[in-house]
């Protein structure tokens, strides 16, 4: 062959580079290609680097390799790239890389002297919804109270610890009132034993916040408050029938939205015959990591290669993936005593008591104890997938492990 011919990939295929093994990824299409050779390897390494702009020019000797000569031809056929007749265009084709370049960068900026100015402006618009745990009383028994609120937003009890105090919750909420975050997170314990909660009606006389009251269905109970929000009911196993009925009575004409806790098959199944009785077919479902139900995990909370590939994934969301974590980013705990929290499994960042919501927030987006975590240890290191996965969530945290796929066993 004496032609020559330009190589490039379409802007819209993002290239996974690990060590030995590259995917190319249709970001459109959610088709993929692997490349395990060496020289198709290389070949796709030279589009990306700098002086070639995005292309490369291929020779005979390039064709005559015939790794390289099905490699081209499948990118071809599949749509992820082009091939062009140098002779019928001489020019070198200019393609841009979707290569993530951001003016925007914590990592960039943080060690500057300026660092707090820079993040400062603007500061609030990070904060994207702030979880509430108003108080630790209750009087129910729930055996794995305390774990739930780990892998989930649930209530929690803390017999030991204090109610938020109202002056803490009042400051709380004038700080914010003029914050972009719309979404409030509240639960307890018993959130009915919790003495101020009218505020939550003077504080928001602009109606513009939106309340969302996390009960457990055993406590739930008319309130004037609560029932004029969002109300979320928690149910965990074994279900009080009687009781289900009656909360369902009283909440069926107000905003209410169930929320399954299960740790197995069995118990989806049962809780899920419980609610289509009474006629709820809407609710979300919270598996519940106990210690002992690593199987249930396994099957309902691992993923696969086909569950990662399962719908075409945005180069915006892989973007995202590599530089903040989806599931954390954003959210603030608030615990009884005023600690904040980025995220209830990680440290505290402050409290109410003498920090500001804002200086939280910047104090976060500098030492990342949840919201810029991403998947930067082994095995998602050398993962193709490694940001084409999602996040890592709760789950990983409480089973201490650094993925949950069927892909990587650790
Ligand atoms: S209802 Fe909620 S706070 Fe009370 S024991 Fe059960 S899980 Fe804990
Ligand atoms: S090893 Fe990590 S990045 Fe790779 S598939 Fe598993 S969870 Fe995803």
């Amino acid at each position: 062959m004496k032609n020559k011919y330009w190589f490039f990939l379409a802007s819209h295929i993002f290239v996974s580079d690990k060590k030995d093994r590259l995917l190319l990824y249709d970001t459109q299409l959610g088709k993929r290609l692997f490349v395990v050779e060496s020289e198709p390897i290389q070949l796709v390494r030279r589009i990306y680097e700098d002086e070639n702009l995005g292309s490369v020019e291929l020779s005979e000797r390039d064709f005559s390799v015939a790794v390289i000569r099905d490699f081209i031809n499948d990118v071809v056929a599949s749509g992820m790239g082009q091939l062009v007749d140098a002779q019928q265009q001489p020019i070198k084709p200019v393609v841009l890389l979707p290569i993530l370049s951001l003016n925007f960068d914590v990592e960039r900026f943080k060690d500057k002297e300026n660092a707090d100015a820079i993040l400062s402006k603007n500061i609030s618009k990070y904060l994207l919804d702030i979880n509430i745990i108003l108080n630790g009383s209750c009087q129910q028994e729930c055996i794995h109270c305390g774990d739930y609120c780990k892998q989930f937003f649930c209530c929690c009890k803390n017999e030991h610890t204090q109610s938020l105090p109202k002056g803490f919750l009042t400051d709380l909420l004038r700080q914010i009132s003029y914050f972009p975050v719309q979404t409030i997170n509240l639960t307890g314990g018993n959130i009915y034993q919790y003495e101020d909660l009218g505020i939550f009606e003077t504080l928001n006389d602009n109606g513009k916040k939106i309340f969302n009251f996390y009960v457990h269905y055993q406590n739930y109970q008319e309130n004037s408050v609560v029932d004029r929000q969002n109300i979320h009911l928690m149910i965990n196993y074994p279900v009080n029938m009687g009781k289900l009925k009656e909360v369902h009575l009283l909440t069926q004409e107000k905003k209410t939205k169930y929320h399954l806790i299960i740790e197995n098959e069995e118990q989806y199944n049962e809780l899920e015959l419980a609610l289509s009785k009474i006629g709820i077919e809407d609710f979300e479902v919270h598996p519940f990591y106990n210690g002992d139900n690593l199987c249930f995990f396994e099957e309902s909370v691992f993923l696969s290669e086909e569950d990662i590939l399962a719908n075409p994934i945005s180069m915006r969301e892989i973007f995202r993936n590599q530089k903040l974590n989806a599931n954390s980013f954003g959210s603030l705990y608030i615990l009884p005593d005023g600690d904040i929290k980025a995220n209830l499994n990680s440290a505290v960042i402050g409290n109410l008591k003498q920090d500001r919501i804002v200086d939280v927030i910047n104090y976060e987006m500098m030492q990342n104890t949840a919201w810029r975590r991403v998947r930067s240890d082994e095995p998602c290191l050398n993962c193709v997938y490694q940001y084409l996965c999602p996040p890592i969530s709760n789950y990983e945290r409480v089973l201490n492990r650094p993925n949950l796929c069927h892909i990587h066993k650790t």
